[in-house]
């Protein structure tokens, strides 16, 4: 994809580390090799990155930033169970700012118990919801950090209030370029569960 000048931010795919094999079962690596695939396919769409853009515009951030997409949760984040209505219960790390260099590593949430363990398929991972409440509010945060914010509270009041006019302005325009990405979800979703 081509960069334009006024481009202040580059969105990069990390690869699958080698430790992966060690500590998640195999189609949990799967699982979350095609999750981050397609977040990192979500945050290059024209509404994620414009909106980005203004971001960092907004924000007077000198520097471009680059936002790396991780294949594996954070080893900081926490599952502890399941609720009735699905949702997982526990601590999500969604993004880590590098206080030394203009660097944001976004991470997939933490979806399984047991990572060793060949993951169940009685719950739908609702992609657009991820994508939507954990890393756009993700990158939000990350970025308010980086411009200077270091306030937990505050950060987490501005990144509510940046993430509602990503809703107002961006929302429509988001559900049309997801539909593919969406689609695709399914079909691996669909694939694993044979
Ligand atoms: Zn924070």
């Amino acid at each position: 994809m081509k960069y334009s000048k006024c481009e202040r931010v580059r969105i990069r795919l990390a690869s699958i580390p080698n430790f992966a094999d060690k500590e998640y079962h195999h189609d949990q690596i799967k699982f979350y090799a095609k999750m981050t695939e397609l977040i990192y396919k979500a945050l290059i769409m024209n509404s994620i990155r414009s909106f980005i853009n203004e971001v960092i515009r907004c924000l007077n951030i000198k520097e471009d930033i680059e936002l790396r997409v991780m294949r594996l949760p954070s080893r900081r984040s926490r599952v502890i169970g399941i609720n009735e209505r699905g949702r997982i219960v526990g601590r999500q790390i969604y993004g880590r700012a590098w206080r030394n260099k203009p660097l944001i590593d976004i991470f997939p949430n933490l979806i399984f118990l047991d990572k060793l363990s060949c993951p169940s398929y009685n719950v739908r991972f609702r992609l657009r919801r991820i994508i939507l409440n954990s890393v756009i509010r993700g990158v939000i945060h990350e970025i308010l950090h980086k411009s200077g914010l270091k306030d937990e509270n505050e950060t987490k009041k501005v990144t509510e209030e940046y993430y509602e006019t990503f809703r107002k302005r961006y929302l429509k325009q988001f559900d049309k370029e997801i539909k593919p990405l969406l689609r695709e979800w399914y079909e691996f979703e669909v694939a694993m569960i044979r």
